[in-house]
């Protein structure tokens, strides 16, 4: 029997979001690894073995589950989202490279689906319209100083910026160091949305100008979307023209 390994994204939330691709992938392994709020999003059933781990042995799943495809297991890892954005897919591969050579000829997949910023960009209107950039502020494998600095030069570009992971309990003060860089150098009128729980039912959308945003308007179920300059507001929809003067 020969096994495979792909990793899939769940998409935001909804299951209308999951792709034909990830859902049938689903349907045919034997086994789901993952963190466990997103293994608990799988239906259990006969023949399928759910492997749930903590949020930060990243590395040690994907070994996991390329050592069982390497022995005939047909292996989905899951992530929220898509996987190759601050999720699972760079994990595999980080986990393939100090692995046995053997691991290179395994049937390896990753599937796309649905990123967060897309979905809470769908959901806002079109405020990534326009040419647009995408960070991660949780300095857990990056430095502090990389994160601020790719900020500020983001937000001089005039990039639209989608912010992943922009504050936790263990780092409560960066999101507001975070929102100071912003209103330097990109007004207090640009507009921020904060977008949570985006496409389940407990969504919450909130639009304001970053002069009056403050830190507990984010956590870690909310993915931060902040304006370019010509971003705007038209009734209920927030958007960024495609045409710039
Ligand atoms: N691979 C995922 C991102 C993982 S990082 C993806 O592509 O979406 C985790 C961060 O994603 C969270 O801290 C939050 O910023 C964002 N996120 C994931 N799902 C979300 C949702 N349904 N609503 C709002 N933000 C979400």
């Amino acid at each position: 029997m020969s096994g495979w390994v792909q990793v899939a994204g769940l998409g935001p939330g909804d299951d209308g979001m999951v792709t034909r691709e990830v859902h049938d992938a689903i349907c045919d392994a034997t086994d789901i690894v993952g963190y466990i709020p997103y293994v608990r999003r799988i239906a259990p059933r006969p023949g399928l073995t759910l492997h749930e781990s903590d949020n930060r042995v990243e590395i040690d799943r994907a070994k996991h589950a390329l050592d069982m495809a390497a022995q005939g297991h047909r292996v989905v890892v899951v992530s929220s989202g898509d996987p190759g954005v601050f999720a699972m897919a760079s994990a595999l591969f980080e986990a393939l490279e100090d692995g046995p050579i053997e691991w290179l000829d395994l049937d390896i997949r990753i599937l796309p689906g649905v990123t967060a910023m897309l979905a809470a960009a769908a959901r806002l209107g079109a405020p990534l319209g326009h040419d647009f950039c995408a960070i991660n502020l949780s300095d857990n494998l990056k430095p502090w100083a990389l994160i601020e600095t790719r900020l500020r030069l983001a937000a001089q570009a005039g990039f639209a910026m989608a912010f992943y992971n922009p504050r936790s309990k263990s780092r409560p003060h960066q999101f507001g160091r975070a929102l100071e860089i912003l209103r330097e150098e990109c007004g207090g009128s640009t507009l921020i949305s904060f977008a949570k729980d985006v496409t389940k039912p407990s969504q919450n959308l909130v639009t304001i100008p970053l002069s009056e945003a403050t830190v507990d308007m984010a956590d870690m179920r909310t993915v931060v979307i902040v304006g370019n300059q010509d971003t705007r507001q038209i009734g209920r929809f927030v958007y960024t023209p495609r045409r710039v003067e």
